[in-house]
């Protein structure tokens, strides 16, 4: 299968603040440069990419 499991890791362990736009550890629950709680994951482009129904 054409799978990448190293490239959906470097999309899935960024994420970026939704107010400052600072990129973060997908792991952080807040931006660390200023505390939004909002984090999107950076290459959200396919709404379904992964458990389609
Ligand atoms: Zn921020």
């Amino acid at each position: 299968m054409g799978k990448f499991p190293v490239a959906d890791q470097a999309f899935l362990s960024v994420a970026v603040c939704m107010k400052c736009k600072a990129r973060n550890p997908r792991t952080n629950k807040v931006c660390r440069k200023c505390g939004y709680k909002k984090l999107r994951p950076k290459k959200q482009k396919r709404k379904d990419a992964k458990g389609g129904a």
